[in-house]
């Protein structure tokens, strides 16, 4: 069964809304679509995101040679044993770009999901980027949408083109802010990511990003902190000495101007990184959740703030 955890009061974390929105817990389920990424494939770039393992922060379920379905079928089953029967599950989209494949590959994937939707499967998360998501794909998660809740994924990960450029995102804030629209125009929910820390981002990225975050609508957003994986650009430079991670006291502080500056209402999805510890190089510090739950709940209380309390006044 579902661990019990204090509930924050000073910030909006993503349990205590799935368990009032639902009825019941409510878990992710990861799954490998086989997709790909146009930053590695040469369409936009070569090489990834600098943070980005080959991977592409995936499963690699698919390249086990479990099919779609297959993975879905022995999820829900695994998850079914966990919760006996009473919880939740909410299919997650999760390697590379999964709305960069041809619309056949996208139906396939699609109908694979609305074959299952209904209890236990109560919704479906595609993690994709803001410069992939064409109309023909929105128009076709928006109907699947009518059956069963869909949020859509996209990374910004920082608020601003210069520290974007840094790291290879090779997209813009722009864009990032036009897909937002366009998603919450489709009907569907949209989850952002943000990532504190990044190379010359600094404090005032933190509060920036937080703020565009706020401004642009999105319902939900996840936040960690910069992490250096294995198999990564950003390792190479990090054992040269040449890239610096938070510590855990300056995450958290950094995380509370970023709450600070989220709308009032907006769901915090994560707070941290969730890497595998045989995985990450650095920080060592991030592998406990909880740790930085009760952290920032500490800070806020310290400050006499709340999440939205410095928030641009559009979103407030
Ligand atoms: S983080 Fe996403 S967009 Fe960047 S290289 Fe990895 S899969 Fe591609």
């Amino acid at each position: 069964m579902t661990d019990p955890v204090t509930v924050p009061t000073r910030f909006r974390t993503l349990r205590p809304w799935l368990l009032a929105a639902f009825g019941r817990p409510v878990h992710r389920l990861a799954l490998d679509a086989g997709s790909s990424c146009p930053n590695r494939d040469g369409t936009r770039g070569h090489g990834g995101c600098a943070y980005c393992d080959v991977e592409g922060s995936g499963t690699g379920a698919l390249k086990s040679g479990l099919d779609l379905a297959l993975q879905l079928e022995l999820g829900l089953e695994r998850l079914a044993r966990r919760e006996h029967g009473a919880g939740g599950v909410i299919a997650y989209l999760q390697s590379y770009s999964n709305t960069y494949v041809s619309p056949a590959r996208l139906d396939e994937v699609l109908a694979v999901i609305e074959a299952r939707a209904g209890a236990p499967l109560v919704g479906l998360s595609v993690a994709t980027r803001p410069d992939t998501l064409p109309e023909w794909a929105l128009a076709r998660l928006a109907r699947l949408h009518q059956r069963l809740p869909v949020w859509v994924e996209l990374g910004l990960e920082a608020a601003d083109d210069r520290v974007l450029a840094a790291i290879n995102r090779l997209h813009t804030v722009a864009e990032f802010e036009d897909a937002v629209a366009r998603v919450r125009g489709a009907g569907l929910v949209c989850v952002a990511h943000a990532i504190l820390g990044l190379p010359d981002d600094g404090r005032a990225g933190a509060r920036r990003t937080a703020e565009v975050l706020a401004e642009s609508g999105v319902e939900g957003v996840k936040v960690h902190q910069l992490m250096v994986l294995k198999k990564t650009q950003f390792a190479a430079r990090w054992r040269e000495g040449a890239l610096d991670v938070l510590d855990a006291p300056t995450y958290v502080a950094w995380l509370a101007d970023f709450v600070e500056r989220l709308g009032p209402e907006q769901i915090l999805h994560r707070l941290t990184g969730d890497a595998a510890e045989d995985e990450l190089l650095a920080p060592r510090w991030s592998l406990d959740k909880n740790d930085v739950r009760a952290a920032l709940e500490a800070e806020l209380e310290h400050r006499g703030t709340r999440q939205g309390e410095f928030a641009p006044l559009r979103a407030r």
